[in-house]
Formats: C-alpha cells, sequence, structure tokens
C-alpha cells in the first residue's frame, strides 16, 4: 500500500472475541478481546506461534466462523448478520487461499472446472468462449498456461495446486484475499515464488489481505503491517518496518530473535532470546498479562491487570505495561 493513497477502511474488527466450550464449566478463549483495522489495499499480516487464535481470528472475521462477542465490519457491513444477497455479494468480494493445496482441491477434478466455478456461479463471462478466455488469462497470471486446464488436479506439484487455489480464488475478481498460511504446507524451496505471485496480484489488483503465517520472516517480506497474537490476544500492532526495527512487546522481541539471519557476522551480534516455559493453555487463561509466566519484564501488576492496547506512537500498537506511563 503506497503511503500517499488515503486509507480507506476495508475491515474494521471490533473487540472481536471467539470462545469454545471446554467441558461442562471452562471456555477455551482462543479470540480473546481483538481489536484491529484492514486498510483498503494493504497487506495485514497476522502473525503468532500455532494455537495463538489467528487462524481462528481471521475464520471469524469472514464469518466461516461464529463470533462469540464484539463485531465485524466489512465495507461498512456487519459479517455476522449478512442478508442473503449481502452474504453473497461477500462470498465473491472475499476470497481464501487454504493453507493445504493438497486438501483444499479435489485432485480428481480438472483444472478448468476448479476455476470455471465461481465464474459460472456469479455469471461473470456471457458465453463459453469467453469463459474459456478468462480461465487461460486466469492461469498465465499465476504463471500456468492454457494446456494445464484439461489436466486433473493430482497431476501437479504442490507449488502448482497451490497456483491454481489462488486463480480459482481469483476468478470472480475478488477485493479481499484471506490467506490463511499459504505456503507452510509448501517446500521451502518454492515458498519464495507463492510469496512474490501473491504480491505482485495484490499490487497488480490494488486487493487487500489478510496474510496468516507463524513465520515472521515470511509477513515481513509481504506486509505492510503486522499485527502479533499470543494467546488469543493481539500484543502489537504496527508497521512491518517498524515491527522489525523497534519491536516493544517483550515476546515480538522473543520471536524476532529466532528468526535467522543470512549474515554470520550479524548473527552473531543479534540478541538471541530464549522463551522459558511454554505457551500456556487457552483454557480458563489467568487475570493479568498472558504472557507472565514466560516474560523476563514481568512486574507485580503484570500478573493481576490485563494490559490493554494503547498507541506508543504513531500507529504502534503495543498491549505491555512496559508502555503504561499511568502505572509508572
Ligand atoms: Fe511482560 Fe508485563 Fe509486558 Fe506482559 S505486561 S509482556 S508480563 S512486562
Amino acid at each position: 500500500m503506497s503511503n500517499d493513497k488515503e486509507c480507506t477502511v476495508d475491515m474494521e474488527v471490533c473487540h472481536l472475541k471467539k470462545y469454545y466450550k471446554a467441558g461442562r464449566h471452562d471456555l477455551l478463549k482462543a479470540v480473546d478481546d481483538v481489536s484491529f483495522q484492514i486498510y483498503k489495499g494493504e497487506t495485514f499480516g497476522l502473525v503468532g506461534e500455532s494455537g495463538c487464535g489467528k487462524t481462528t481470528c481471521g475464520k471469524t472475521c469472514l464469518g466461516i466462523l461464529e463470533k462469540t462477542d464484539g463485531k465485524v465490519l466489512y465495507q461498512g457491513k456487519d459479517v455476522h448478520s449478512m442478508t442473503k444477497k449481502e452474504r453473497f455479494a461477500f462470498t465473491k468480494n472475499v476470497q481464501m487461499i487454504f493453507q493445504d493445496p493438497y486438501a483444499s482441491l479435489n485432485p480428481h477434478q480438472k483444472v478448468y472446472d476448479i476455476i470455471a466455478e465461481g465464474i459460472q456461479i456469479h455469471k461473470l463471462a456471457k458465453n463459453r468462449e469467453e469463459e474459456q478466455k478468462m480461465v487461460t488469462d486466469l492461469l498465465e497470471m499465476v504463471g500456468l498456461n492454457a494446456e494445464h486446464a484439461t489436466r486433473n488436479v493430482h497431476e501437479f506439484s504442490g507449488g502448482q495446486r497451490q497456483r491454481i487455489g489462488i486463480a480459482r480464488a481469483l476468478s470472480v475478481n475478488p477485493e479481499f484475499l484471506f490467506c490463511d498460511e499459504p505456503i507452510s504446507a509448501l517446500d521451502v524451496s518454492i515458498q519464495a515464488q507463492i510469496v512474490n505471485l501473491l504480491m505482485k496480484l495484490q499490487k497488480e489488483k490494488n486487493l487487500t489481505m489478510l496474510f496468516i503465517a507463524h513465520d515472521l520472516s515470511v509477513v515481513k517480506h509481504i506486509s505492510d503491517r503486522i499485527g502479533v497474537m499470543y494467546l488469543g490476544k493481539m500484543v502489537e500492532l504496527t508497521e512491518s518496518g517498524k515491527l522489525y526495527s523497534d519491536p516493544k512487546h517483550p515476546y515480538t522481541k522473543a520471536l524476532l530473535s529466532a528468526v535467522p539471519i543470512a549474515d554470520p557476522d550479524a548473527s552473531a551480534k543479534k540478541e538471541h532470546i530464549m522463551l522459558k516455559g511454554d505457551v500456556p493453555s487457552p483454557v480458563n487463561p489467568p487475570e493479568g498479562c498472558r504472557f507472565a509466566g514466560r516474560c523476563d519484564k514481568c512486574m507485580e501488576i503484570c500478573r493481576k491487570v490485563t494490559p490493554e492496547m494503547r498507541e506508543v506512537e504513531d500507529g504502534h500498537f503495543v498491549a505491555c505495561h512496559l508502555y503504561n506511563k499511568e502505572d509508572d
């Protein structure tokens, strides 16, 4: 997203909660009071270790999962209370790229049928000829060709299947792409190709993207802004460059210290923060900061009071008592 563009909010997430019952009296708080905005034409990265709630958060934002509380607005409309007509338009405008292209595409289906399905459902082609041209254009757009349309999915590699998945998502001219760890199931050697393809398409089509990943080095490359989640909470949110040059939250600092650097000298100088303990259970999480048990900066207040997200610098939000002036 270029800085000279006016920031129009595409998706607004307000105090979103998604709880699950865990046993008779317990609650699993997968997403717990999370708020953020995604601007039109930007890529918003959502990161955190597995189990932190990022995928549940993304799926609840898209209305794939019911919310427990809070609100998600897409272009001003409440995602969880859309009319049938609004929902139909929403499912065209907002498309998903799935984590595992082996599971998300029927291996015995023809590539043509997979890509043409959305075009047919939304009546986007005037006739069969136009439909064929649209399918060919989409295949070329993702680095495949017209001949691939006649083949079955099982004939393709993981990277090629993910390209087919991207072509399917783009077939209905969406405005918003939800990419749920789209490269984590792929070979390391082709991950960069898929990331570069998504970046190119995002720019060309001015797509808004919500990009979920557990790997900070991946989101850095693709995101304009990044939100870091820990155990159902958003703990830090800022521009991508800012997050890497000036991380504030102790958890973000620990995550970043684990990102490998290619330069051996720089790597040797880098501070490596070892996180103690494991991620606690999201079932009935304790009061206060959820990172307290693993944080080397933990203070008395951290175990009693949940830190709120605050803007500590322009556009840089952190949920940590270290940055709350009132706590001093
Ligand atoms: Fe650490 Fe306290 Fe900040 Fe939590 S609120 S990250 S425990 S310093």
